[in-house]
């Protein structure tokens, strides 16, 4: 008998534990600065999106600084011109198909050397799951990931991208593609006009 009552009040103490353990970590969460975004009513405001969040991939496109650079010049690539060599590194590395690139050989007539040319880049942004596997795999600095990350649309179909054929200007928000607003730990973002 005195050992069931031991058992008894013993299990209400350990319930108790148990439970102030569970309140102790909502406590301190309670307290801990928040960095919570009030999205979308801030979004032309307050709102912060780190540069590194992956939101879309995108080409990167030579620029001033890469014209500087001796494979580019050998390439004979100019500004503005996107840097794939359609070698379908990153469509292999990718797990899902995201990618699919279709290219055809071309002979230059002074050398006779065949080399690759990019017909299509499709990137389909509703397939992909972010992994960077892509970006990792490029050797020639071709592709990124943006922290562009507006892209919902009603037709599935309008998230089938080619990234070759568009000249990517930057995110839907000003300043976005810098992180937009600077991220203020501890304040509620919430700020709308
Ligand atoms: S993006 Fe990079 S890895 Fe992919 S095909 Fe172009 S050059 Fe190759
Ligand atoms: S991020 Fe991952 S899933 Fe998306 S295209 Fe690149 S490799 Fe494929």
């Amino acid at each position: 008998m005195e050992n069931k009552d031991k058992s008894y009040f013993q299990g209400i103490a350990d319930g108790m534990k148990t439970l102030a353990t569970g309140l102790k970590i909502t406590l301190k969460e309670y307290f801990t600065p928040k960095s919570t975004e009030q999205y979308p009513e801030n979004r032309k405001t307050t709102l912060h999106v780190s540069k590194r969040h992956r939101g879309r991939l995108v080409f990167k496109r030579v620029t001033e600084q890469d014209l500087a650079d001796s494979k580019i010049q050998a390439r004979g690539l100019q500004l503005g011109d996107y840097k794939c060599t359609a070698c379908t590194m990153c469509e292999k590395s990718c797990p899902n198909d995201t990618i699919k690139i279709t290219s055809h050989m071309e002979e230059n007539p002074e050398t006779g050397r065949k080399k690759k040319v990019l017909d299509d880049y499709q990137y389909d942004l509703g397939d992909c799951m972010f992994c960077q596997l892509c970006v990792n795999a490029c050797n020639f600095d071709a592709i990124e990931f943006t922290n562009d990350f507006e892209n919902a649309v009603f037709d599935r179909s309008k998230l089938v991208l080619h990234l070759d054929k568009e000249v990517y200007k930057g995110g839907s928000l000003p300043n976005l593609i810098d992180g937009g607003a600077p991220l203020e730990i501890g304040k509620f973002n919430t700020k709308t006009k």
